[in-house]
């Protein structure tokens, strides 16, 4: 029988009011175990596998986001929000796709969003999955997103919002960690204060993880050039 890995599940609280300290943005800790799978398979000798993993962190191919909604102001937002992150990260980039294709990742919406009492921006479950295939190794993400169109008062939420709370799950699918502090968009959403520009902190926090990624990348690259030539000369 074969497993499934669990999907993992966060949610973007909102409502918060108040301001304490800003806490630094962290990154999530499985980012962390498929980097160092990345850095020790490269140490044995595991170029394949350590790429799929250092791939995965990164990122590394467009990744398909299908917005489930006939309604374009919807699908503007999340694309806003798409195009925000590609603005701020290097090397990444999200490709709308129709429902009919296949997708990494399917963000929908719906009125209301609540858990356990408290009312929720968003919310997504993800999966990331580094498996052998065909006698190499392949990477996938996979993940839910959902958003709330709605305040809790039955008013339409601010374009910002939306806009915050569709950066905030995708900032999870790029591996950021949920934010205690009010100045990030990991933070929790203040309705009528939404900040849908990435802080100093968050965007530090990515670039550490990716020039981790990358830099097992350009490694394999430099060791694959070396052994082309060992095996020419
Ligand atoms: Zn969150």
């Amino acid at each position: 029988m074969r497993l499934r890995l669990p999907l993992f599940l966060a949610f973007c609280v909102v409502f918060a009011t108040g301001a304490d300290a800003p806490s630094r943005p962290l990154v999530l800790p499985e980012l962390f175990v498929h980097l160092k799978h990345a850095e020790d398979d490269l140490e044995r000798g595991q170029a394949g596998k350590a790429r799929a993993h250092a791939e995965l962190v990164l990122l590394a191919r467009p990744i398909r986001v299908h917005v489930d909604t006939g309604d374009p102001r919807l699908r503007e937002l999340a694309e806003q929000a798409m195009r925000h992150w590609e603005a701020h990260v290097g090397a990444l980039r999200f490709d709308l796709v129709d429902a009919r294709e296949a997708h990494d990742v399917h963000i929908r919406f719906q009125p209301g969003l609540s858990r356990n009492g408290s009312n929720l921006a968003g919310h997504v479950k993800w999966r990331r999955v580094v498996r052998p295939a065909g006698g190499l190794f392949e990477w996938s993400i996979e993940a839910h997103i959902t958003l709330r169109t709605r305040r809790p008062d039955g008013r339409p939420m601010l374009d910002d919002a939306i806009v915050q709370a569709a950066m905030h799950e995708l900032g999870h699918v790029l591996g950021l960690a949920d934010c205690e502090g009010y100045e990030h968009v990991m933070s929790p959403l203040l309705l009528d204060r939404p900040c849908t520009t990435p802080s100093h902190s968050e965007l530090t926090a990515l670039r550490d993880l990716r020039g981790r990624a990358k830099d097992v990348i350009t490694r394999i690259e430099l060791l694959t050039a070396y052994n082309r030539q060992s095996a020419a000369d």
